[in-house]
């Protein structure tokens, strides 16, 4: 999954009506699975994901499907899920829920041939459900699917496709290295609609000999695909890819955050004018056309991650016994106390261990204290529906019991009542135009445009204790 952050640093307008039109639908109280895909055809220029242009690599191409059904039957094995979590936490911990919504990602998921991909899912549907209505989603490269392919999916279960789009213009795919045409993304578009798939397209700005022309001939492109979901992320050049070494040899420039600031802006007006609404920093969606996966992510929800480095999180709520545990409140802060836990990175250890019958687990964190509530901020900030500023105060009237009652916070360590710093912090951003004053009357942070493009300074500003 392509999820770079688009808080690149730089300043730009306020926004007077960020808390307003209509909010993206609430999340069930239900669970959500990442298939992660760890092939690619070649590497593109900036990418570090966990992908690997060699199809044998571990199961390789032929063999994944049958090795990430083992790991998803494995998961729900009362032994070994009970004996890992065991070791790492005092309450039991398990999902209840069917599946709500699946996203594959990767690497390239439609590398796969897509009967695999169908049975990855049924193995998902076999062990755990799947609900009716649920959205289930495959990031596709335009070049690896046609309507043939498309259609298979679509008998198979699957209801959206994020096609990784980039740019429209050639030359800037080509400094990516990504090898599709236009021409190819648009009958793969069509072919999706024709058979009543939703559809999204990834776009990135700030690439080096990227205009501002070019950009906005980009998202005029993706505008006219007729998707109803866009997502735009800043370039970033990570050491170590070939656009990092290229920049360490001077054969390009570095991204400009000035210039990704005004992209993200022109992003905005463009995007706004044809219909579609921020929902989160990097996403914007016809109203109701949001990604209730992504949505998952930020609302800090219950995940499950399958293949080789993928992440799975259960919040405290979760890890209870019984099977009727009460959707847990939007925004709730005890929402974000949890376990989360990922597996190996690579192909090769990941397939040794689910030979063996083992979780392929690297390692697990407990989400508590002050971390808890830093990566509540972190997350629900990017939220259009923004930051509940009620919190402390409504749930506990004492910031340290918060605290206490997130997670197994040592007594030792004491931690300051936040409500009241909280609002304070929260004021004076309003003041400064990086929150909607308006929304702050009924209690809720969000982000103006000029707060989304500096949402780190935010968090850190909110998240901070005098
Ligand atoms: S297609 Fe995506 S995951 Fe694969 S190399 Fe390119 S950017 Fe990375």
């Amino acid at each position: 999954m392509f999820s770079r952050s688009s808080d690149n640093g730089a300043c730009a307008v306020p926004e007077g009506n960020a808390a307003k039109g209509s909010d993206p639908p609430a999340a069930p109280a239900s669970l959500s699975a990442y298939v992660h895909v760890p092939y690619c055809l070649q590497r593109c220029g900036y990418c570090d994901f966990n992908t690997y242009a060699n199809l044998s690599l571990g199961p390789g191409v032929d063999g994944y499907a049958d090795a990430l059904t083992q790991e998803i039957k494995m998961s729900h094995g009362d032994v070994l899920f009970d004996s890992f979590f065991a070791k790492r936490m005092s309450q039991k911990a398990r999902p209840h829920d069917s599946l709500s919504t699946v996203f594959f990602g990767g690497g390239t998921p439609t590398i796969l041939p897509a009967s695999d991909l169908v049975k990855i899912l049924e193995a998902l549907r076999a062990t755990y459900g799947i609900v009716d209505g649920a959205e289930v989603t495959a990031e596709a490269n335009p070049d690896t699917v046609d309507a043939g392919y498309l259609e298979e999916l679509a008998r198979g279960g699957f209801t959206r496709v994020s096609f990784g789009m980039q740019s429209a213009a050639p030359h800037v795919l080509a400094t990516l290295d990504r090898t599709h045409t236009q021409a190819h993304l648009e009958a793969a578009v069509r072919a999706a609609h024709n058979l009543g798939l939703e559809t999204s397209v990834d776009l990135i700005y700030g690439t080096p000999g990227e205009s501002l022309d070019d950009w906005r001939a980009s998202l005029e492109a993706a505008l006219n695909l007729g998707v109803k979901h866009i997502s735009c992320y800043a370039l970033t050049i990570e050491p170590g890819t070939r656009l990092g070494l290229a920049l360490a040899r001077g054969e390009i420039a570095p991204v400009d955050p000035d210039d990704q600031a005004d992209k993200y802006e022109i992003a905005d007006a463009v995007l706004s004018a044809a219909g579609l609404q921020w929902y989160e920093i990097s996403n914007w969606a016809v109203p109701g056309r949001e990604c209730r996966h992504n949505l998952a992510y930020w609302r800090n929800r219950d995940w499950l991650g399958f293949g080789p480095g993928a992440h799975s999180h259960l919040r405290a709520a979760t890890s209870r016994s019984d099977s009727s545990a009460a959707p847990v409140p939007l925004g709730s802060v005890s929402d974000s106390a949890g376990v989360r836990w990922w597996n190996v990175k690579s192909p090769v250890k990941w397939l040794a261990a689910v030979s063996k019958g083992e979780l392929p687990v690297e390692d697990s964190e407990v989400i508590k204290g002050e971390a808890a509530w830093l990566e509540h901020v972190l997350l629900n900030i990017r939220l259009r529906e923004g930051l509940d500023l009620r919190e402390p105060a409504t749930q506990s009237g004492d910031g340290s019991t918060l605290f206490r009652s997130l997670s197994s916070l040592p007594k030792a360590v004491t931690v300051p009542d936040c409500s009241a710093n909280l609002r304070k912090a929260a004021e004076a951003l309003a003041g400064e135009g990086l929150l909607d004053a308006d929304a702050l009357t009924s209690n809720r942070g969000v982000l103006t445009l000029k707060g989304r493009l500096l949402a780190d300074t935010v968090t850190r500003r909110l998240s901070e204790f005098d």
